[in-house]
């Protein structure tokens, strides 16, 4: 026995095992299983968990978790935890970046309290003026890019660097070169190397399945799919703290109304000719629409006998929400250390 404990990451979950992969150098994965204790008081293990290990079969690579350390934050949809970045990722070309989409994409992913990344993928195929341009315009927008070519390998050294500690997960819509990014990131050549593989990972990627691969240079990446929705299904709360532009004009001035929607209430300092103001109130309308189609759904779901008793307002769906749906509990990375509650994104 080990006096010190053993502390490892969840790589992936597969029916009741788990692969970690543990923080000593050159140790290869374990396949685990929950420890009976924890399964008895309901700690469920999902990827991205840090766990202590314990009882190691260094011969079979077989071990136990036998403990969950805390975690910084946690998704549901796909079930990660300890997210550290969010690459956004749009092609400069083929398809064309449609900066509504991008724009929707980041009010998507705010709410989740994580740094975001755009990364700018296809940069082989269009000229400087078009890096720059779209670079500056996210830049105003409130947020980082960078241009990347998995042909070429432009804007790569740059990415690994910003990737190198942490936990970050890949998003974006089909054929913008997720995939081709994360193989040259991750090679798969390499992550055969000291994992084993169960016979539960035959027809892993038909599910919402997630998992971790290690970068050679430190740090974990992970595909998520599934995490890009079709609807925003935020409160108008959320969407107002998702807009840097917002957040900026408020620290100035203040709005007439506490409760300002920033639509047409006198007194709205919001309100102006900033580029993504018809964004804002595009998704405006649409998460109000959602929140009404939510309310009359669940209305009927529930069989109410007096449908006229639960109207509830708007931004008080939360009380509807299982604990479940609290997919997100922010932690030291919020900035301030103070207790702000970002969560509960409906993926
Ligand atoms: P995904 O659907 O987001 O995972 O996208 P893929 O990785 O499958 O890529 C979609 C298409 O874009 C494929 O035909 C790739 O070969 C191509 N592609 C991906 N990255 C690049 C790149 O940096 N430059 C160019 N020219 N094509 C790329
Ligand atoms: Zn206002």
């Amino acid at each position: 026995m080990r006096e010190r404990p053993l502390i490892g990451w969840v790589m992936a979950v597969q029916a009741n095992f788990y692969r970690v992969r543990l923080e000593l150098p050159d140790q290869p994965e374990l396949l685990c299983v929950r420890r009976a204790r924890l399964k008895k008081v309901g700690v469920q293990i999902v990827v991205g968990d840090r766990v202590v290990v314990e009882e190691p079969d260094w011969q079979g690579n077989r071990g136990a978790i036998a403990e969950v350390l805390p975690r910084r934050n946690q998704l549901e949809r796909p079930a990660i935890s300890n997210v550290d970045r969010l690459l956004l990722v749009s092609s400069l070309a083929q398809p064309e970046p449609d900066p509504h989409q991008v724009s929707r994409f980041l009010a998507m992913a705010a709410p989740l309290g994580c740094a975001v990344l755009v990364v700018w993928t296809k940069r082989d195929l269009v000229g400087e003026r078009t890096v720059t341009f779209w670079g500056d315009r996210l830049h105003q927008w409130g947020y980082p890019s960078l241009a990347v070519s998995t042909v070429t390998g432009q804007g790569l050294e740059e990415l690994r660097g910003q990737l190198r500690s942490g936990i970050s997960i890949v998003t974006g819509l089909s054929g913008v070169g997720k995939s081709s990014l994360i193989q040259v990131l991750a090679p798969r050549e390499q992550l055969r190397t000291g994992r084993i593989s169960t016979r539960h990972e035959k027809g892993r990627h038909t599910t919402r399945h997630v998992e971790l691969f290690p970068l050679p240079e430190g740090g974990h990446l992970a595909d998520s799919p599934g995490f890009m929705q079709p609807a925003l299904t935020m409160t108008v709360r959320q969407l107002m703290a998702a807009f840097p532009e917002i957040q900026f004009r408020l620290e100035q001035d203040s709005c007439q109304f506490p409760d300002c929607t920033h639509r047409h209430e006198p007194g709205c300092v919001v309100r102006g000719d900033w580029e993504r103001y018809p964004h804002y109130l595009n998704f405006l309308a649409e998460v109000q629409e959602h929140g009404d189609r939510l309310h009359s759904t669940r209305t009927t779901d529930r069989a109410y006998k007096d449908k006229s008793q639960h109207h509830e307002p708007l931004l008080n769906r939360k009380k509807h929400r299982r604990p479940s749906r609290r997919v997100l509990h922010q932690g030291q990375d919020a900035g301030n250390g103070s207790d702000i509650e970002v969560g509960e994104v409906e993926l």
